[in-house]
This record gives C-alpha cells, sequence and structure tokens, in this order.
C-alpha cells in the first residue's frame, strides 16, 4: 500500500530534518482537536497523517485538546474523540489540554509586557480594527500602545483579578502595525471571558487566543512538527515570532490541505445545526461525516484509514468524491463481511414437490472470497421460502434470467427450482409463486446436468426472522452544500434515509453485533445497528455492492 509511492511533502521534510540531526532525530507530533463537537472525517485525515508520520519515523504523537474557548467546550465532546481516535486504530503518548499551560502562558504574557512587547489596550473591538489599516495601508497605534511597562502589568493582573467585564480590555502583542501579515499588527493574545471552564472551573476569566496558546503548547510539549491545515499560512509568522521573542523550544509549522468532500458538509459548527435542528438524529446518526456515525453505519478502521491513505497529502484545496470512500469500504467488506440472505420486498414460494413441514440443514459459506470460505453457517430449507418480489415476472421479457412461469433458477447455497404456476389476489397482485425443485440439483452435489443463468437469493419461512433496515443516501444533493446560494440546509437530500420493515433475514444473523460487517447477498453490505434489541433487530446499510450513484451523475 503505501510502501511503494513517493514520499509526501511532510515525510521530505521529516527525512531532511533526521539527516541533519535537528532535534537529535526525534519526531514528536500533535493532533489537537477542540472538544467542541465530534470528530468528522477531515480529522481522520489529520489523525492518521500525525500519527502516521510518528510511526514511520520512531517518533510519538501527543494527544492536546485545544480547550481556550471556555463555552462551547464540553467533556462528552472529549470522551468521543479519545474513543474515535482508539477506533481508529492510534494510541497517543500523552493526553495533554492546553488548559493546563494557562498559569505558564499567563507567565509568558507577563514576560513579553516586561520586554516592552505586549500591552493592555482599552479600545473597542471596531476601534481595533479600525486602527489596523487594510493590507495597503498601514495600521496606526491605539492611544494605550505606548503605556508604560508598570501599568501594562499592573492592569494585565487586574484583567485576571476578574476587575474589568468582558471585553473592556483586551492584552495585545506590540509587533508591527506595518507589516503585510495582517496578523502581525498587534494581534490579540488575551481576551476577558467570564465563563466556566469544562477543566478550571472558574479560576480564569481571561483566556488565551488560538494564535498565543498554540504555538506556546507546541512548544512547552517540544512539538517537532506542528501539522495543520492551510488557513494557519498566515498565522505562521506569529508563531514564530512569539516562540522567538520567548526564546522558547522552537517547534515549526507545517500546513497542508483539509480534506475537503462532496455530498457533505465538514465543519462541526454545521454539523451541529444539522443535530440541533433535527435534521440528523445525533452526532452518529448514520448519514453524518463523522467518524462515530461512519463506525455505527459499518465503515472499519481500516478502510477509512485506507481512504485517507490514498487521498495522499497535498499543498492545495481540492475535493474528494464521497464515492471513493465508498470504494475503500467496499473493498475491505468483500474480504471480510460474511455472506447472509435477507428479502426485502417478500413474496411467498412455495415448493409443491418437496415434503411440507420437512426441514433440511444446507450450509453456506461465510465468505467465498476467503481460502476455505471462512467457514460455514447452517441455512435451513423448507418447502416455502420468501424470495424478493422482483425476482419473479407474470410476463417475463426474453433474457429475464429470473422467475415466470416456465423458467427455472438456483436457489443460493440450495436447489434449482423451475416455476409451474402462481396465485393472484382479488386485486390482480401475485401472493404466491409455485415450483418444484430438482432433488438432484443440490449445490456443491449438483448431479442433474441443467445449467441456469440466474442465482437468487431466499430465506425459509418458518425459519425466518423479521428486521428492520435502514437505507441512506448521501445527505446532500449537491456536491458542495457550502458553497452554494442560501443556507446549506436548503440542500439536504429529502430522501436520504428509507426505512423498510420486517424484511426476513437468515435466523443466523440473530447473533449479530453491532460493526461486524454482512453482505446480504444482492443487496448491500449491513451491520447491526445500536439501536437495535433481541426484540427488534435493525440493520443499517454501510453501502451498496456497487456504485449506483456514479451511473446517475453521469446520466443526470
Ligand atoms: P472544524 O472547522 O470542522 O470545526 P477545526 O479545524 O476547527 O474543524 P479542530 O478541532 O480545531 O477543528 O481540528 C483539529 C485538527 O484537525 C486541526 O489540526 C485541524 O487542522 C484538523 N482538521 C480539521 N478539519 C480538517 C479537515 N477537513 N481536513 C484535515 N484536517 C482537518
Ligand atoms: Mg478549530
Amino acid at each position: 500500500m503505501s510502501e511503494e509511492r513517493s514520499l509526501n511533502f511532510l515525510e521530505e521534510i521529516i527525512e531532511e530534518d533526521i539527516r541533519n540531526g535537528k532535534n537529535g532525530g526525534r519526531v514528536l507530533t500533535r493532533f489537537p482537536p477542540e472538544p467542541n463537537g465530534y470528530l468528522h472525517i477531515g480529522h481522520a485525515k489529520s489523525i492518521c497523517l500525525n500519527f502516521g508520520l510518528a510511526q514511520k519515523y520512531n517518533g510519538k504523537t501527543n494527544l492536546r485538546f485545544d480547550d481556550t474557548n471556555p463555552v462551547t467546550e464540553e467533556t462528552e465532546y472529549v470522551d468521543n474523540i479519545k474513543a474515535d481516535i482508539k477506533w481508529l486504530g492510534f494510541n497517543w503518548d500523552e493526553e495533554l489540554y492546553s488548559s493546563d499551560y494557562f498559569d505558564q502562558l499567563f507567565d509568558f504574557a507577563i514576560e513579553l509586557i516586561k520586554k516592552g512587547l505586549a500591552y493592555v489596550d482599552d479600545s473597542t473591538a471596531e476601534e481595533i480594527a479600525a486602527a489596523k489599516g487594510t493590507p495597503t495601508e498601514p495600521g496606526k497605534p491605539t492611544p494605550n500602545r505606548s503605556r508604560s511597562i508598570e501599568k501594562n502589568i499592573q492592569l494585565f493582573e487586574e484583567m485576571k483579578a476578574g476587575k474589568y467585564p468582558d471585553g473592556a480590555k483586551v492584552l495585545r502583542a506590540k509587533v508591527d502595525l506595518a507589516s503585510p501579515n495582517m496578523h502581525l499588527r498587534d494581534p490579540l493574545m488575551y481576551r476577558i471571558k467570564h465563563a466556566h471552564h469544562h477543566r478550571t472551573g472558574n479560576k480564569w476569566c481571561i483566556y488565551p487566543m488560538y494564535d498565543f496558546a498554540h504555538g506556546q503548547s507546541d512548544s512547552i510539549e517540544k512539538i517537532t512538527h506542528s501539522v495543520c491545515t492551510l488557513e494557519f499560512i498566515p498565522h505562521r509568522d506569529l508563531y514564530e515570532w512569539f516562540i522567538e521573542q520567548l526564546g522558547i523550544f522552537p517547534s515549526k509549522q507545517y500546513e497542508f490541505a483539509r480534506l475537503n468532500m462532496t455530498y457533505t458538509v465538514m465543519s462541526k459548527r454545521k454539523l451541529l445545526q444539522l443535530v440541533n435542528e433535527k435534521y440528523v438524529s445525533s452526532w452518529d446518526d448514520p448519514r453524518m461525516p463523522t467518524i462515530s456515525a461512519f463506525r455505527r453505519r459499518g465503515y472499519t478502521p481500516e478502510s477509512i484509514r485506507n481512504f485517507c491513505d490514498r487521498i495522499g497529502i497535498a499543498k492545495r484545496e481540492n475535493m474528494i468524491d464521497y464515492s471513493l470512500l465508498e470504494f475503500c469500504i467496499r473493498e475491505d467488506l468483500n474480504k471480510t463481511a460474511w455472506r447472509r440472505m435477507a428479502v426485502l420486498d417478500p413474496i411467498k414460494m412455495v415448493i409443491t414437490n418437496y415434503p411440507k413441514g420437512q426441514t433440511e440443514m444446507l450450509h453456506g459459506e461465510n465468505n467465498p472470497e476467503v481460502e476455505g470460505g471462512d467457514g460455514v453457517r447452517d441455512l435451513p430449507f423448507s418447502s416455502e421460502l420468501w424470495i424478493e418480489r422482483e425476482d419473479f415476472m407474470e410476463e417475463p421479457p426474453k433474457k429475464f434470467f429470473r422467475l415466470g412461469v416456465g423458467l427455472m433458477v438456483r436457489l443460493k447455497s440450495a436447489y434449482i427450482v423451475k416455476c409451474d404456476d402462481f396465485v393472484k389476489d382479488e386485486n390482480g397482485r401475485v401472493t404466491e409463486i409455485h415450483c418444484s425443485y430438482i432433488p438432484e440439483s443440490k449445490s456443491g452435489n449438483d448431479t442433474s446436468g441443467i445449467n441456469v443463468k440466474g442465482t437468487i437469493h431466499w430465506v425459509s419461512a418458518p425459519h425466518a426472522k423479521t428486521a428492520e433496515i435502514r437505507l441512506y443516501d448521501r445527505l446532500f444533493r449537491v456536491e458542495d452544500p457550502s458553497n452554494e446560494e442560501g443556507d446549506f440546509k436548503e440542500y439536504i437530500n429529502p430522501d436520504s434515509l428509507e426505512v423498510i420493515k420486517n424484511v426476513y433475514i437468515e435466523q443466523d444473523l440473530s447473533r449479530a453485533v453491532p460493526g461486524k460487517g454482512y453482505q446480504f447477498i444482492r443487496k448491500g453490505y449491513f451491520t447491526l445497528d445500536t439501536d437495535s434489541t433481541p426484540d427488534h433487530l435493525i440493520f443499517n446499510r454501510t453501502v451498496t455492492l456497487k456504485d449506483a450513484w456514479a451511473k446517475e451523475v453521469k446520466k443526470g
């Protein structure tokens, strides 16, 4: 898989660093989620990259919760983020929190004030923005820029002590009001926010801004390669400026293109809206692009890691086709999923020459892709079966290789049957079809000499269990809902969920567990849903057997 591809640009950088003996050859990356939502497939990309780089170069990866924003963060999110990373198959070295560094960050801020490199500004947000100038026009100092060091220390201590209301003052770095990089025009370091924090409680009423927290946290942990997405390129100068002025460990920031995928949205803010406004049932609703939703839907960690590997690391934004992810899960489940039979739209088949009331135990391979079939399961056969309504036609056209009067098919893992007759109700709807079976045609021991073109799935009626199945389609009807006019939620696909009740399934499926993949022959890959109970089995379709969507798009 990855062995043969050429190095990506980050691997090149790291190998160069190792060759030069930088950091003694040590590689320490970090994955820094903000605990304000569940992880999505974009985060999976970042996880695979950060943990993958460390694994490849005998390094380590820290999990650092970037929890500097007290208002949106919750412990529920922390727990789910950890579960998702573990499920993806990665282990972090240390579990850390930016909030653990609040004391240290405060001391760093004091240090910068003492060096004349930071000041307390009483100007409003509007005044500060107005004085910043434009990319072509330098900014102007606000009156507070020339405050004395003593005064700045006093005011900053008072901010910390809770003397001022939210928004009354900020601490700013004194960098360069004429810099072509707007992020260097005296950026904010601290703001006042009287809010409860999920870890530090009410200890703090001032909180560091991202730019003052992130790089310093990297440095405190001695992160060697701090990998983030492209929108942080303009922040890099400031990242380096703080580290240089403080003379602390020189972590380095590198940027790659975030993952964008068609037919979905990938921002926690938008995903939260879908949950709160009940467009989906929860963060792990199987239509969501979250890692927990993919897990619930039946995706395997391997398939997601494979997907992330296949799309590679780019330096330019691009849009990945959702069907590539589906390709990866199909490829994986084809090799691992056990084959089972389920009839979604049933019609009764009576085998008139088979003894009524008799049960014969047949067997079917779990997975023919595996040497030896991966074992077999019991497959009870009797004179009354359920088959798929679409596998019978009253007036079959030529080349219909399924059932109609006079036509023959093979019942998967069982016998060849011939259709003799059918019964209709008063509305003209076919209710039952009558067949005769060929006793010598038993699968695995077929001496009948009869060749049939079609094989259909079936379930023995007296032995069948019932289940509900949930079929999913794209959550949005357009490729890039965030880029359309109006609200992205206007582009939700109203048919993204189809529920089918009273599906007949093989009795063996009552032993299914969530996460174990099954191929319902001819119907797709499925897994047991977490809502399922022994009395009410529910299966999610993970993915169809073929890419029906690609065809649709071409047609449309
Ligand atoms: P969102 O905009 O979805 O809320 P975020 O960047 O605010 O995402 P964080 O929790 O801050 O979310 O992200 C943690 C890490 O994951 C960061 O390093 C971030 O760059 C990375 N990341 C987030 N979204 C993507 C994506 N779509 N592709 C790749 N990496 C991503
Ligand atoms: Mg963020």
